[in-house]
């Protein structure tokens, strides 16, 4: 009979409409149906009111991160110097002192540059290692290497001593707040924090796919090949990234933040949205709205830097790295004259709200 023909036609077609749905579910028996791999595509951010906002201000302080985190990472450290030894140590020891329970671990290789086989070490410093899914910062604490000439060092600032202060001074402001993540249970998601370090992000020579991104490019392979979470199987530490925030090239006057991608512009534009409620509010310094860090202008190619071996194996990525480039790019000028204070407090403010949402905290 053609009635009942069309019937179960129709049933068919509803049960692959339902199907094709389920992923799209907002919660629910939907959601405990998805693999935790595809949890990230679905997470949301738990928005902080104007209070908390008032809290994060007051509770960072640009002068501590100045004189504590930024000032001794300011010297030469390209892989394999003294300064990399020192500024590396330097990185651990200050979460090291920290209450949260920060596992750290030094991930050390050699690779063949233009100078012959080198050392590197990269830095992973992560919240409960256990736990499925980490929003990750990261930076570089390589300086690029240059001859020395009249006593003048190549110690970038912007490239990156200033993000990678940023972070110390993160972990620092939130320690408190951190440490609660410590306590996972059934009504938060199983997520927590990594922030790495990357070693070897500057060509020696020129750059070039060999000579450039030595540290991401192990540690991409690395975690490709690392089961995860623990009894895994199946999936690696590189599924357990839920979004790469890598930041670079910051503490420049006036800095522009592109938006690169559209599978992270969501988180984007949370840092847009953050940027404004701040300045509404009153809360930033020497900052106007005509000069945004975030601005709405669509997206702009790709910048070659640490993101690349992650996002080419599919981790989604907010790069945060200004563009046009600050001045003093590459030039013995990138150095702590040049850096602008209250943009870096400003960043920080922006960058901690968006950390505390992410991690619902
Ligand atoms: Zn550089």
């Amino acid at each position: 009979m053609a009635g009942g023909g069309d019937r179960s036609v129709m049933d068919t077609l509803h049960l692959l409409l339902l199907v094709a749905a389920l992923p799209l579910a907002p919660g629910g028996a939907a959601r405990s149906a998805t693999a935790w791999t595809e949890e990230k595509n679905y997470h949301q951010p738990a928005i902080l009111n104007s209070s908390s906002l008032r809290q994060v201000a007051e509770g960072t302080n640009i002068s501590k991160m100045w004189q504590n985190d930024l000032r001794p990472l300011l010297i030469e450290r390209y892989p394999g110097s003294p300064g990399s030894y020192t500024a590396r140590q330097h990185i651990m020891k200050r979460i090291q002192r920290l209450q949260a329970d920060w596992v750290l671990e030094v991930d050390t290789f050699l690779s063949q540059t233009p100078y012959g086989y080198r050392s590197f070490s990269n830095i992973i410093s992560t919240l409960n290692p256990t736990a499925k899914r980490h929003l990750v910062l990261a930076c570089h604490y390589d300086s690029k290497y240059f001859p020395h000439w009249d006593n003048n060092v190549f110690v970038g600032a912007t490239d990156s001593a200033v993000p990678c202060a940023m972070m110390l001074e993160l972990a620092r402001a939130l320690d408190k707040r951190l440490l609660s993540l410590k306590n996972i249970s059934d009504s938060k998601p199983d997520l927590s924090l990594q922030l790495i370090f990357f070693d070897g992000e500057e060509a020696f020579f020129h750059w070039s796919p060999q000579d450039s991104l030595y540290g991401s490019r192990h540690l991409a392979s690395k975690m490709a090949s690392t089961l995860h979470p623990p009894g895994a199987t199946r999936t690696n530490q590189l599924q357990g990234m839920d979004l790469l925030v890598l930041l670079d090239l910051i503490g420049a006057p006036n800095p522009v933040f592109p938006n690169f991608f559209p599978n992270s512009a969501r988180w984007f534009n949370r840092l847009q949205a953050i940027e404004r409620e701040f300045h509404e509010l009153g809360l930033l310094k020497d900052h106007s709205w005509e000069r945004q860090y975030f601005p709405s202008n669509g997206y702009r190619g790709g910048i070659q830097d640490d993101h690349i071996p992650f996002l080419r194996k599919g981790v989604p990525v907010l790069h945060l790295i200004a563009s046009p480039f600050p001045e003093v790019w590459h030039t013995m000028e990138d150095n702590e004259e040049h850096l602008d204070e209250p943009t870096i407090d400003n960043l920080n403010k922006i960058l901690q709200v968006f950390v505390l949402e992410y991690l619902h905290l």
